[in-house]
């Protein structure tokens, strides 16, 4: 069997695996199991993580991340690709594009599960616990992103680089803060993947990331509503489906990726 994966993404992907079952997943962060869905297809485990829950009733500043990335942990998934709605904070970047993301930029959720105690022990024995600083150089798998990019350069509005700005949310930025994560050298603003990246690669598992450009970000159009944001995923829903179907049948059976090795005491 090959390496388990998981693709994350929003409530418009729950028909992304063929006749899928729930898999209801405890986990010591939250007192609520974390729903997972599975399916075996082409001799490969794989599972679909709905970010915000059931229906998309968790908003992005209540996620547990802490209890969605641990689910993976422990079901064995080693792998993930993730989608997210994102705003474009350059104007060469279109609504439309997808954007392969190869560094973000996160000052606002400190977030890690090696605090309090918590310990973990992976599939090869090594327990690791205490305080963890984890090495951030290349935040997205860089074995993913080649397959991703394989996939992506074929699609012409597409663009296999960009900076994740990551925003507090609910609500939308401030024209003021977009200029601000123009000057860092940010290109997309969202409010959700670093936290996935940084959890993922906490507990070894590979994590990339295609963000659609749903909209301009505050100050590059005249304002931002969450409908265009829900629409415009969704035209390119069906579109982004082919696309991770197609990386997923270029990614082989085991990883040789070093996305394990960032870890230290
Ligand atoms: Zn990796």
């Amino acid at each position: 069997m090959k390496e388990a994966l998981c693709i994350i993404g929003g409530s418009g992907f729950y028909d992304f695996l063929p006749s899928p079952s729930e898999k209801l997943v405890e986990t010591p962060f939250s007192s609520e199991p974390v729903g997972i869905y599975y399916s075996e297809v082409k001799n490969r485990d794989l599972y679909f993580l709905p970010r915000h829950g059931k229906g998309h009733s968790i908003p992005p500043h209540r996620i547990n991340f802490r209890a969605n990335i641990y689910a993976l942990h422990h079901l064995s998934i080693s792998r993930v690709l993730s989608t997210s709605a994102v705003g474009s904070a350059q104007t060469e970047i279109k609504p439309g594009t997808y954007v392969l993301l190869d560094q973000f930029i996160d000052f606002i959720r400190p977030i890690t599960f090696f605090e309090d105690g918590f310990s973990i022990k992976f599939s090869d024995g090594h327990e690791l616990s205490g305080v963890v600083h984890t090495d951030m150089t290349q935040p997205y798998c860089p074995d993913l992103r080649h397959h991703i990019s394989e996939v992506l350069s074929q699609i012409p509005h597409s663009r296999l680089h960009g900076t994740y700005c990551c925003a507090a949310g609910p609500r939308f930025e401030t024209p003021a803060e977009i200029k601000a994560f123009q000057s860092m050298g940010g290109d997309v603003v969202g409010m959700t993947n670093s936290s996935e990246a940084i959890l993922c690669r906490e507990l070894g598992i590979c994590y990339s990331s295609i963000a659609v450009v749903t909209n301009f970000a505050a100050g590059l159009q005249q304002q931002v509503n969450h409908q265009e944001v829900i629409d415009l995923f969704n035209q390119r829903a069906s579109e982004l489906k082919n696309i991770l179907n197609d990386v997923i049948e270029l990614i082989p059976p085991n990883k040789t990726c070093s996305c394990r090795s960032h870890l230290s005491e």
